[in-house]
C-alpha cells in the first residue's frame, strides 16, 4: 500500500488468486482479477496506454475530446482517464450493452452516442470515424493501436512473469475483444516461458477466428464482427469455443463458490479453462484472465432469474431442516 499522486497510478498490478473449490483436484487453477483496476476492468490498462502514447506524440492537448467505439469497458476506462487528465470523452456504443455501462461513463462525465447493435463493431467504428473527422476528436483506435498490446507486454505480462517466476505454469487462458491481452501477454510468454500453452477462447455463436459466421452474442467485450489488426495469430496454441450460457453459469459459480464476482467474459474464460483442465495432465497449472467485475452486469442475463424480493421459500425450507412445521 502507498499514497498515490493520481488514481491512474493504481492501474495494473492486479492480484492472481488460487481457486480452492471450483478447480478439479488434479490441477491448480489461478485467476488474474482485473476488477481490482480502479475503473473495474482490464481496459483501464488500454485507456492509460493510449492516452500516454498520444500525449507523448503530441496528439492530445488539454481540453481535447477523445472518442472511441466501445463495448463499454473501454468507454468507462477512457472516461475515467479523461476525467483524471483533463480531457473530454465520447463513447460510440451499440445499443445492446448494459445500462450500467452507460451510467458509469456518464458518472465520469463522458457522453454516449448509441448505434443499432446489428451494425456490429465495424459499423460503430465507421460512425466514430465520421464524427471524429467532423468534430476534430482524437480516436483511441483500440482495435488497431499498437499501444494496446504493447501495454499488455509491459504490464499484464510482466506481472504474470514476475508472479510465476520459479513456479510451474502450463496454460494461459484468455478470451479476446481487441486481442490486446491475448497478443501482448501471448507474445511475452512465448519469449520468456515458451512451454506455456496459450489458449484463446471465443463464443460458439460468434466464432470468427474459428472461421464461423458472427452473430450478436451475450459475452459483452468479446468477439467483434471482424479480426482486429493488433492480433498476432502466432501466439495461439489452442483455439476453442464456449457456450455463453455455460459461461454465464460459471460466472455465477465463481461468485457463489469462490467469492469472486466477475463478469460474463470472465465466466466464459473460466468455463473454457475448466474444459482444458479435463484433459490436462496431473499437476498442471492454469492461469485464467478475469477481465472485469460482475457488478457491470446486474441488469443483464448474468443475474436473470435471481430473486429480487424476500427469500421466503428458502426460509420455509429451513423448517424441514430443523424438523419444525
Ligand atoms: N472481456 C471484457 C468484459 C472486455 O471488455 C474486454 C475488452 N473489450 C475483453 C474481455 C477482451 O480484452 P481485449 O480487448 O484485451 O482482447
Amino acid at each position: 500500500m502507498a499514497i498515490y499522486n493520481s488514481i491512474l497510478e493504481t492501474i495494473g498490478r492486479t492480484p492472481i488468486v488460487k481457486l480452492n473449490r471450483i478447480a478439479p483436484k488434479h490441477v491448480s487453477v489461478y485467476v488474474k482479477v482485473e476488477s481490482f483496476n480502479p475503473g473495474g476492468s482490464v481496459k483501464d490498462r488500454l485507456a492509460l496506454s493510449v492516452v500516454l502514447d498520444a500525449e507523448a506524440k503530441g496528439l492530445l492537448k488539454p481540453g481535447d475530446t477523445i472518442a472511441e467505439c466501445t463495448s463499454g469497458n473501454v468507454g468507462i476506462a477512457l472516461a475515467m482517464v479523461a476525467a483524471a487528465r483533463g480531457y473530454r470523452f465520447v463513447a460510440i456504443m451499440a445499443d445492446s450493452y448494459s445500462m450500467e455501462r452507460r451510467k458509469l461513463i456518464r458518472a465520469y462525465g463522458g457522453k454516449i452516442i448509441l448505434f443499432p447493435a446489428e451494425l456490429g463493431s465495424s459499423g460503430g467504428n465507421k460512425i466514430a470515424d465520421e464524427l471524429a473527422q467532423k468534430y476534430g476528436w482524437f480516436r483511441a483506435r483500440q482495435f488497431d493501436n499498437p499501444a494496446n498490446p504493447a501495454f499488455h507486454r509491459e504490464t499484464t505480462a510482466a506481472e504474470i512473469l514476475s508472479d510465476f517466476a520459479g513456479k510451474r505454469l502450463d496454460f494461459f487462458v484468455t478470451g479476446f475483444g481487441t486481442t490486446g491481452t491475448l497478443t501482448g501477454v501471448g507474445q511475452m510468454l512465448k519469449l520468456a516461458r515458451p512451454h506455456v500453452r496459450i489458449v484463446a477462447t471465443e463464443p460458439e455463436n460468434a466464432a470468427v477466428l474459428s472461421g464461423k459466421p458472427w452473430a450478436i452474442h451475450q459475452i459483452q467485450g468479446w468477439a467483434p464482427n471482424f479480426v482486429p489488426s493488433v492480433l498476432d495469430k502466432n501466439v495461439i496454441d489452442h483455439l476453442m469455443t464456449i457456450n455463453e450460457v455455460v459461461g454465464r453459469d460459471t460466472a455465477r459459480r465463481l461468485a457463489a463458490e469462490e467469492g469472486i464476482f466477475a463478469g460474463i467474459s470472465a465466466g466464459a474464460t473460466l468455463a473454457s479453462a475448466l474444459k482444458v483442465a479435463e484433459t490436462a495432465e496431473e499437476g498442471s497449472v492454469l492461469l485464467v484472465m478475469l477481465p472485469d467485475t460482475g457488478e457491470r452486469y446486474l441488469s443483464t442475463f448474468l443475474m436473470e432469474g435471481t430473486n429480487e424480493g424476500s427469500d421466503d421459500d428458502w426460509l420455509a425450507s429451513q423448517n424441514s431442516e430443523i424438523g419444525a412445521s
